[in-house]
């Protein structure tokens, strides 16, 4: 099953990627890649069914800067805080990558860039969407309380009481 979903995902967008011919060319990509090729995300998820669609556009601002920007769909399931049952999640987000070879060269950068230090050679594509979704996954996630098997006795406890009302009706009944 990895195996058959890997070979899909090479077919369609490289894993690897030529970062400064990209951000040369003013490149675009799109596509999606399964859960199963990051491995970190794979491991705080309860199942490997779960992928991550993105696009992206690399290029070079007015001030010099090569930066990469797009956006991420991830949906994967992760358990639920209060019932520890899996709870699907869909967590979409922006990425605004400034690419800067060192450290020293984050102090310089417009503050609605994060940083990404590339040195040199290739980059991977699901690694670096995979630690952009890292920084957004909630810490403890949670089911909505009408959808939370632990929620049940809450509600329970709501319909069963009698509401104020209702004994009110029954003295004006009689
Ligand atoms: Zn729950």
């Amino acid at each position: 099953m990895w195996v058959i979903k890997l070979a899909g995902l090479m077919a369609s967008v490289p894993q690897f990627i030529d970062l400064p011919l990209l951000i040369e060319q003013r490149g675009e990509l799109s596509g999606e890649f399964p859960l199963v090729s990051m491995p970190r995300l794979l491991e705080l998820a309860t199942s490997e069914d779960g992928c991550v669609s993105f696009d992206l556009t690399f290029g070079k601002d007015a001030q010099g800067i090569d930066f990469i920007t797009g956006h991420y769909r991830a949906s994967l399931q992760v358990k639920c805080q209060r019932c520890l049952t899996p709870i699907n999640l869909n967590l979409t987000g922006k990425i605004n990558l400034a690419v800067i070879e060192n450290e020293a060269a984050t102090g310089e950068l417009p503050g609605f860039y994060e940083p990404l230090i590339h040195g040199s050679g290739r980059l991977s594509l699901p690694a670096l969407l995979e630690d952009e979704i890292i920084l957004t996954l909630p810490m403890a996630p949670l089911h909505l309380i009408a959808e939370c098997p632990s929620g049940d006795l809450l509600r329970e406890y709501a319909t069963t009481r009698e509401s104020p009302f209702a004994v009110l009706k029954g003295i004006k009944n009689k």
